[in-house]
């Protein structure tokens, strides 16, 4: 195999690249393998709690805190504190943390018709709390215990070679606080994570941060060695793998995912374009514009004020990322949500299907989290009174695969790198059977481009070793293009398998090997082979024994001796009879380059260096009534090397080759469904 990485400053596996154009539309545009990750079992820890210490009605204290109860000890600085008010005039409250001296010591929150919530900034150790409301005060004691979790999520603020940090604004003397703003949006995301991981019955797990002395995310500029005209010449992907080349030459850190912001994001009013303007998350990379920064919060203060901001930007002057509401409290909500929503590309996610996941445009909702009510923007006039269900969270799916990541483990592990998942199906039960050594942490059911389900676990006991899968149970999330099985163990690493691969009797597994073999000197070319040459290949495997493979993979390795598992071209030969003749598609998949030639006609050529892949490719092919010959060639350059071939007729079904060499229709119903519309 030779890989040809996308990236090659990855110091982890590039797993996921996704690209996503203008935040209106999702676009994936490939998907290659997911590693991934783990964290420590935490009980879910909702619940409702109050000291009342102020005046109140015997029924309802005056201040009740609904997510918090007293002295909970909690991972990450900023907690988000909920609860209720006997007093439903109320607008605000207010948090006083008597044990710090920062300049967050005191905060105001959101209240509105009995329900508040409010931000405050603990330091370590234990919190002194009082939520004020009016004349009444509750105390509240939160411990924060400073993660020890050496996988961590950096940001980078991207400047060019000028090192001018103004990103552009419409705001009149705007400060430009670019750190405060960073600062600001990274503990919002950290406590976004933990507060709806808690509420889908996950553990308060959130990824840790770089954090100075005083409780500040380190932001670090980096400093680009080109004007910004070249910058915005370039598409989303060049400019993201050119800052991931230059932090991995410059600050190149192997636990470290990043989220790079660009300075020189420009939005220019003549064309309507955004330069420098990107959505892109994976491997250990995640970027996204700077364009709408001016309506980010610069502290923690301002982070509930900024998603009530009703101001309108004029979006003939200015950027406005917002799905058309263009206000400012949208903006804010739309790019900071889709900044997680890239790094959550970066932790191998692909997209789901509930419209308030994260991993959909549920980013769009990211300020419910923090508000009770939400203003109205340019395309409502009046303020809207959202549900619960309507806010912004880690739907299922994506919340099983962050549960054992390992930026998400709170602390410091000693992991087992060697995956011990094994997937595979029960023929006759129907069960997808899934196993681990090190313990099962989620099971996602996936295809292509989205995850639509997982399979529940109890979290309150010991990862289990076995989980059985019933497929007739789960069908519906098994379909559309590629469904696949996504496992992550407790030690964070991750193993997909798709539903054909489990299914391995559509695919043409056995093969006369033929002995000839010849070097592969040049990847740039096939070795020439012409009709006569053929025939002598034909003649050489059709006296070899045929080789049957277990599974859907057919491994050249294991076929030919190790002195000739590098730079050489090979060959199997199929024999086969077909009742009548038919129109067909080759489907195939290889490592290295590949040719497939039935009845001595070429129907397929790809030359390439590349990792195998189901179904990579497909072309139209005659089978003729009577005897048929397929001959396959593959290229090998070094690593793995082998085949994936299936072949469909022309209404899709798939057909197969019996034992003694007839072609067969078979029945694979699992494959033949079309996808829901959301999981769970
Ligand atoms: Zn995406």
């Amino acid at each position: 195999m030779a890989k040809k990485p996308l990236v090659s400053y990855a110091s982890y596996e590039v797993t996921l690249i996704v690209i996503e154009t203008s935040m209106n539309k999702l676009l994936t545009v490939i998907v290659i393998l997911a590693v991934v990750c783990f964290s420590c079992a935490e009980s879910p820890t909702a619940a409702v709690s109050q000291k009342n210490t102020g005046l109140a009605s015997a029924e309802q204290p005056a201040i009740s805190v609904t997510n918090y109860t007293n002295d909970t000890t909690i991972r990450y600085p900023v907690p988000l504190i909920r609860g209720a008010l006997a007093d439903a005039n109320a607008t605000s409250v207010k948090v006083i943390n008597t044990s710090s001296n920062r300049s967050t010591r005191e905060m105001e929150g959101l209240a509105h018709e009995g329900n508040f919530k409010v931000l405050t900034e603990l330091v370590g150790g234990s919190n002194k709390l009082i939520i004020r409301a009016g004349r009444d005060e509750l105390g509240l004691t939160l411990n924060y215990k400073p993660q020890t979790n050496p996988y961590v999520v950096r940001v980078f603020y991207l400047t060019d070679k000028t090192g001018n940090t103004e990103y552009q604004t419409p705001i009149e003397n705007d400060l430009q606080d670019y750190r405060g703003k960073l600062d600001t949006a990274m503990k919002l995301m950290q406590t976004f994570n933990a507060e709806r991981m808690n509420d889908m019955g996950f553990g308060r797990v959130t990824f840790n941060l770089e954090f100075d002395a005083d409780g500040r995310v380190k932001v670090h500029k980096l400093r680009t060695d080109d004007g910004a005209d070249r910058y915005h010449r370039m598409d989303g992907l060049k400019l993201w793998s050119y800052s991931g080349r230059l932090i991995s030459r410059r600050l190149g850190h192997p636990k470290a995912k990043d989220l790079v912001i660009p300075a020189f994001t420009r939005f220019d009013p003549n064309t309507g374009k955004a330069y420098a303007h990107t959505a892109l998350g994976g491997g250990t990379l995640a970027l996204f514009g700077g364009g709408n920064l001016f309506t980010w919060p610069s502290s923690l203060a301002d982070a509930q004020k900024t998603f009530m901001d009703t101001r309108i930007i004029d979006t003939k002057k200015f950027f406005s990322d917002s799905v058309g509401r263009h206000t400012f409290w949208a903006t804010a909500s739309t790019t900071i949500g889709a900044a997680l929503h890239e790094l959550g590309h970066t932790f191998g996610m692909p997209h789901s299907r509930n419209r308030h996941d994260i991993m959909t445009r549920g980013f769009d909702r990211f300020n419910r989290v923090f508000t009770l009510i939400e203003p109205p923007h340019a395309r409502r006039k009046g303020s809207y009174e959202f549900k619960e269900n309507e806010i912004a969270f880690w739907a299922g799916p994506s919340a099983a695969w962050l549960k054992f990541n390992r930026w998400f483990a709170l602390d410091e592990k000693d992991y087992c790198e060697r995956n011990k998942t094994t997937i595979t199906m029960e023929r006759d039960s129907g069960n997808i059977l899934v196993t681990s050594a090190h313990g099962i942490g989620g099971i996602i059911l996936a295809d292509k481009e989205h995850a639509y389900a997982h399979i529940p676990i109890d979290y309150n006991q010991p990862a289990p070793l076995r989980v059985d899968v019933p497929v007739a149970r789960y069908r519906k999330y098994l379909a559309g293009e590629r469904p696949a099985i996504r496992v992550i163990d407790t030690q964070g690493l991750s193993t997909v398998v798709t539903l054909r691969e489990l299914m391995p009797r559509s695919f043409v597994r056995s093969w006369r090997f033929s002995p000839l073999t010849v070097p592969w000197d040049n990847p740039k070319c096939f070795v020439p082979v012409d009709s006569k040459r053929l025939r002598v290949i034909a003649a050489s495997a059709a006296s070899a024994r045929l080789s049957k493979s277990e599974t859907a993979y057919v491994d050249f390795l294991t076929h030919y001796p190790p002195e000739r598992h590098r730079n050489v071209v090979a060959y199997a030969l199929r024999t086969f009879t077909s009742d009548k003749a038919r129109e067909v598609r080759i489907f195939t998949g290889s490592d290295d380059a590949l040719r497939v030639w039935l009845n001595g006609k070429l129907v397929t050529q790809v030359l390439a260096l590349r990792s195998v892949r189901i179904d990579s490719e497909s072309n139209s092919a005659q089978i003729r009534a009577g005897e048929n010959t397929l001959i396959v060639e593959v290229s090998q350059g070094a690593g793995g090397w082998g085949l994936y071939l299936r072949i469909e007729d022309q209404k899709g079904d798939d057909l197969a080759l019996t034992e003694d060499g007839k072609v067969v229709t078979i029945e694979m119903p699992f494959l033949k469904t079309n996808p829901v519309d959301s999981g769970n």
